[in-house]
């Protein structure tokens, strides 16, 4: 991906280094939960059960910045490019319907952090939380994407910041307000259905993301595309997150498959239109 030349997002929160106090009441019972889920999900539940991901966890009390941002930053000047690039498109969007994009923050911490949604630890993996609207990501994830999930590239890391936007675009645009009130009306398995629509709708907006960033300002190079839907088909969903007694709870756990994931994310890239991205119209989305 060709991101140099880019300007830098003013929306970039910088966390790390920074400790969260842990949930001290019940924080048992979220903690076991998320274990559960990530077990589930094929992950090591010792991840969550132990206070963070690696032996470098500062104590849960600690609430100042006791470190700097490491010295070789280029993964977050990345992130801080891409997110530019998708405030530039998505504004450029909206405006050309008539409406307002309203940037999102989006928040680097390492271990845990604590947002609007509840409390949440790494092993979550990076979210949107729609009540501060600010993406969350621990950058670490993007090792696991290279090596535990085989989705190398910078294009692939910059997808991820693109489909997590997109839930905030369709927070913007009340998408996600209107599913979360109608998962509330329907069973289980039919809110997993919608759960899945709204995931796919994502990857389709990070689709129309890159076609209008590169259509704009040339940010893709050769092998780029293959390096995001190698991302789309191998990581399972960054799981949306919902408020229950404070805790950060991945509420859904049906995913789309891979080749939904993938077809998605290439109707997005090839049209370049939103319309397109109606996974709510589509029969089998
Ligand atoms: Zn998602």
């Amino acid at each position: 991906m060709r991101w140099e030349f880019g300007r830098k997002s003013s929306n970039v929160e910088d966390r790390r280094g920074m400790g969260v106090s842990a949930p001290i009441v019940g924080g048992g019972i979220g903690t076991v939960v998320l274990a559960l889920i990530v077990a589930f999900l094929g992950g090591d539940p010792n991840v969550v059960l132990q206070s963070g991901r690696n032996s470098s966890d500062r104590p849960a009390s600690q609430s100042t910045r006791t470190a700097p941002p490491p010295a070789n930053d280029r993964m977050a000047t990345f992130v801080s490019y891409v997110l530019a690039d998708t405030e530039d498109t998505w504004k450029d969007l909206f405006r050309q319907n008539g409406s307002n994009y309203v940037d999102p923050k989006l928040v680097l911490y390492s271990n845990a952090v604590e947002s609007a949604c509840g409390y949440a630890k790494s092993a979550v993996g990076p979210f949107y939380c729609p009540r501060d609207q600010k993406v969350y990501i621990d950058l670490a994830f993007y090792q696991d994407l290279q090596n535990k999930y085989h989705a190398p590239g910078d294009f692939a890391q910059a997808y991820v910041i693109a489909h997590e936007v997109g839930h905030h675009v369709q927070n913007l645009m009340g998408i996600s307000g209107k599913v979360s009130r109608l998962q509330q009306q329907v069973s289980r398995t039919e809110a997993n259905q919608l759960s899945v629509r709204l995931e796919l709708q994502a990857d389709c907006f990070a689709g129309v993301w890159a076609n209008h960033g590169n259509r704009s300002r040339h940010i893709l190079e050769a092998g780029d595309v293959e390096e995001a839907l190698t991302a789309a088909s191998s990581i399972g969903d960054d799981r949306l997150q919902r408020q229950a007694k404070g805790y950060v709870v991945p509420d859904s756990f049906t995913h789309g498959s891979s080749a939904q994931r993938v077809r998605w994310f290439k109707k997005g890239i090839q049209t370049g239109e939103v319309a397109q991205c109606n996974t709510f119209a589509a029969t089998n989305p």
